[in-house]
């Protein structure tokens, strides 16, 4: 440590605090690190829940040493004249264990609680006491900070823990139960079966303010609860307000926090999925990252975390676009959009939680409600990729037609009715985004000259796209 008092300092023992603490003593188990947090335990109060394949095995991994709640047959979703089982197995973990867990496996004294940082540099943390803890490295994982630079929506939401007088019956999470009023917003219940008689239930809202209206959620749980019988007794309590970004200048917001020399990570350093504010994901995957790169010199891992978190910006610049969308429209038809993407193939609902990248290929379409699941895919791709001919040649695809390249743009602009479509500045024949660079780039260009003169015939193709024109 030469003569340092450690050689990592983690300020902030939340979500990703907690993490990097854990990769580290997992995989670089010989450097001291000190976690400094101001509340009176790690990861406050609150559960992180998560799909399965949000994870790599690595990630999972890391993971494994929490006691979480585990739901391996997956999970429902509830719309107005529409239900749907899926079988991605859900995760959640509550921070008791997260705290719990941490204290097993770190160091013992690893994590100072009651220790509230007030200055942070390159060389180390001075507390609100005025002690100073130097180190060779120092990570900033204080948590997310509001910021003028970055422009949102919000998700509003208040849970409880509570005891069934009977067993509940419920066997999976209901994670969006959208069948309940419409109030402000995309309005829904998210439920948890935690044990036969014992349920997390939660009112959520995606609205335009960041107003938590405490009594008012309190009193439309207690409705939600009593319609299904689920009135008992309350075990615990939570509530949140996380931003949904919608767009904004990145490179702003990390100017306006940075601190030379200091590396930031979790929702602080922008590590969350624009439109479902969470971080779990983003926060295993930089832990393992800082782990494998504990040797760097603080300033050049902040260096390497800045990059990070502005691939991360660049990569879920599409999730903005779909918030942008979801905002623009009547908040009293913003479960429309949750409906028609529930309707996706289950692959594709799995790539868009984790954040991961999809790309529509539309050239050649099978049938009429191949073109209707198309409809749906257009605003959720961050490539579309306009071929103007059957992906394949050798079987001939008959079926839905479009007259003129225009039909077809407008068939899949509109197919979600009433809400402004992020495909409006598309270009016509090609993707609302510039094509992807690379080998294909030229094909493409040549393929949307020849469309123009093509009778359309639409089909897509996502996973095999993906393989083909690989997301920038
Ligand atoms: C109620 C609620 C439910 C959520 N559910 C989910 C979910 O299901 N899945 C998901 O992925 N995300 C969820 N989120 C989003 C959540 O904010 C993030 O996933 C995650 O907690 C962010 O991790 P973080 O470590 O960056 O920040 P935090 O977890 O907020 O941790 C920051 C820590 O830094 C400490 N700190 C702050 N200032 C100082 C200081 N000056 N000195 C020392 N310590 C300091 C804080 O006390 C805190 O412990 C939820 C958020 C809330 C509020």
């Amino acid at each position: 440590m030469s003569g340092r008092d450690c050689d990592i300092a983690i300020v902030g023992a939340g979500l990703a605090g907690g993490l990097v603490a854990l990769a580290l003593a997992r995989l670089r188990p010989e450097i001291a690190v000190q976690v400094l947090e101001s509340g009176p335990a790690p990861g406050g109060n609150h559960r992180w829940s998560w799909f399965e394949s949000d994870l790599a095995d690595e990630g999972r991994r890391l993971l494994d040493g929490f006691r979480m709640m585990q739901w391996d047959s997956g999970y429902e979703v509830r719309f107005p004249g529409f239900a749907r089982s899926l079988g991605t197995p859900y995760r959640s973990l509550a921070s008791q264990d997260f705290a719990e867990g941490l204290r097993r496996q770190l160091p013992p004294a690893t994590i100072r609680t009651g220790a509230s940082a007030q200055e942070l540099d390159c060389t180390g943390v001075t507390l609100t006491s005025g002690e100073r803890i130097t180190a060779r490295a120092v990570i900033d994982c204080r948590g997310s900070a509001p910021s003028q630079h970055l422009a949102s929506g919000w998700q509003v939401f208040m849970g409880r823990r509570l005891r069934t007088p009977a067993p509940h019956g419920l066997e999976r999470p209901v994670i969006m139960d959208a069948t309940v009023d419409q109030l402000g917003g995309y309005r829904f219940a998210y439920v948890l079966p935690l044990g036969v008689d014992e349920l997390f239930v939660e009112d959520t809202y995606y609205l335009d303010t960041p107003q938590l209206d405490r009594s008012a959620l309190s009193a439309r749980l207690d409705a939600y609860c009593r319609a299904n019988g689920w009135d008992g007794e309350l075990l615990g309590s939570e509530a949140g307000v996380l931003p949904v970004t919608t767009g904004g200048d990145f490179a702003a917001f990390q100017a306006a926090q940075r601190i030379d020399g200091v590396a930031v990570a979790g929702a602080r350093g922008g590590f969350a999925h624009p439109l479902t504010g969470y971080t779990l994901p983003f926060a295993v995957e930089t832990a393992l990252i800082i782990a494998a790169n504990a040797d760097l010199a603080g300033d050049q891992l902040a260096a390497m975390l800045e990059s990070r978190a502005r691939r991360h910006w660049n990569a879920t610049r599409f999730y903005r676009q779909l918030g942008a969308m979801l905002f623009a429209a009547a908040p009293e038809q913003r479960w429309r959009v949750f409906a028609r993407f529930y309707r996706l193939p289950e692959g594709l609902i799995e790539r868009f939680y984790a954040g991961r990248d999809i790309t529509l290929i539309y050239g050649a379409m099978r049938d009429k409600s191949v073109a209707e699941i198309a409809g749906i895919l257009f605003p959720l791709a961050q490539h579309v990729i306009v071929t103007g001919r059957p992906m394949s040649t050798s079987r001939p695809v008959p079926g839905y037609k479009f007259a003129k390249w225009a039909v077809a743009y407008q068939s899949v602009c509109h197919a979600v009715a009433g809400f402004v479509s992020i495909a409006r500045c598309a270009r016509p024949l090609l993707s609302p985004w510039p094509a992807p660079e690379g080998p294909n780039a030229a094909a493409l260009a040549g393929v949307s000259a020849r469309a123009a003169a093509a009778p359309w015939v639409a089909v897509f193709g996502v996973d095999g796209a993906c393989r083909r024109w690989p997301g920038r």
